[in-house]
């Protein structure tokens, strides 16, 4: 219920016009959010490749409406791409379509992903592609292997093991070596095309994560440029699923540079510190910029707690 407040209210411009201009707002989401300038987010960076944790930088965004604002993102992207050669961090890029405007038109979306991608491969870095509803699915899937078979091997994909379809998506991605971050899913999605239990989803999961490991010894062995991160990424700070998949390590006779772990900036930092004492690798997704609010409801709609942490701003104000 709460879950499906938070999730519509991401989605409601008159929300996001009136929360977005709250002082109180904007300094809670700076608990999820790096900063709003790309400086900020790179001394965010420093500071985790210092601790022994990668990244993966996201510049927010997404739903552009009008086709100068996905070229501006498209910008911000190239001039991230830039930095984080210069500053010599470690780390990648993770975008969304649709903030390269796929909902407005799909040719200036492509065109403006493979300008990305050119200048990724330049400087020996890497695209994720971030999943978002389950309307774009199909179209982020069909850009990403299209992108990949015209020959950009830079990118990868997500997938969110909540959706029915997805046992049938991670065949077709491993089956053209693309390198796949599996997640629960962060959307409401309709009972028809997603798992609508906790216990459905963790399993659907378990299920994708022995796939992907499978797969990830094939992969490493035909194709893995080593500037790439790992064929698997497993998106997730539940233990749970985490334990899971450290005990198909030793069943699967699984390498450590098959797969690495991925966490949100500012969740489970504890979690973060401990899997890279343990020689994993863990790369945290660090998010910045000015359009934090749908990633911030999204973080609230995750977790009941985050609310009252909400509401705790509020009254500091
Ligand atoms: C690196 C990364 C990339 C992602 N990319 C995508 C994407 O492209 N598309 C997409 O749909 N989703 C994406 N997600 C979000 C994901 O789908 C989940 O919504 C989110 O990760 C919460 O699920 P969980 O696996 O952590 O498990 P949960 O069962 O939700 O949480 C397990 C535990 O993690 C902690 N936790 C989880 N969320 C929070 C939170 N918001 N605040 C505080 N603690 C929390 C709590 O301790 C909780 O008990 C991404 C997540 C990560 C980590």
């Amino acid at each position: 219920m709460l879950r499906a407040f938070f999730i519509s209210l991401s989605k409601a411009s008159w929300a996001q016009r009136s929360i977005s201009r709250l002082g109180f707002a904007r300094r809670a989401s700076r608990r999820f959010v790096a900063g709003e300038t790309l400086e900020e987010a790179i001394r965010a960076v420093e500071d985790l490749n210092r601790e022994g944790l990668v990244a993966t930088l996201d510049h927010l965004g997404e739903n552009t409406a009008k086709a100068e604002d996905a070229v501006g993102a498209a910008q911000e992207v190239l001039e991230l791409i830039e930095a984080i050669h210069l500053s010599g961090v470690k780390a990648n890029v993770s975008i969304k379509l649709s903030q390269l405007g796929i909902n407005l038109n799909e040719d200036l979306c492509r065109d403006l992903y493979l300008k990305i991608l050119e200048s990724a491969r330049n400087s020996g870095n890497f695209i994720r592609v971030d999943m978002e509803d389950s309307s774009l699915t199909q179209k982020t899937i069909n850009m990403v292997l299209s992108a990949v078979r015209s020959g950009y091997t830079n990118t990868g994909i997500v997938i969110q093991a909540y959706l029915r379809r997805s046992c049938e998506d991670i065949q077709t991605l491993i089956a053209s070596n693309i390198p796949v971050r599996l997640c629960k899913g962060a959307y409401k999605e309709p009972a028809n095309i997603a798992f609508a239990t906790m216990d459905e989803v963790n399993r659907s999961y378990d299920d994708l994560a022995e796939t992907l490991m499978t797969a990830g010894a094939r992969w490493i062995y035909a194709s893995a440029d080593p500037r790439w991160p790992a064929f698997a990424a497993f998106a997730t700070h539940d233990e749970r699923r985490i334990d899971h998949i450290r005990r198909l390590e030793p069943a699967l006779s699984a390498r450590r540079e098959w797969f690495e772990f991925q966490m949100l900036y500012g969740i489970r930092r504890d979690l973060q510190k401990a899997l890279t004492a343990s020689g994993y690798t863990v790369r945290v997704y660090v998010p910045y910029g000015t359009h934090w609010y749908p990633y911030f409801m999204r973080r609230l709609a995750e977790r009941p707690a985050n609310v009252w942490f909400f509401i705790k701003n509020l009254f500091r104000s």
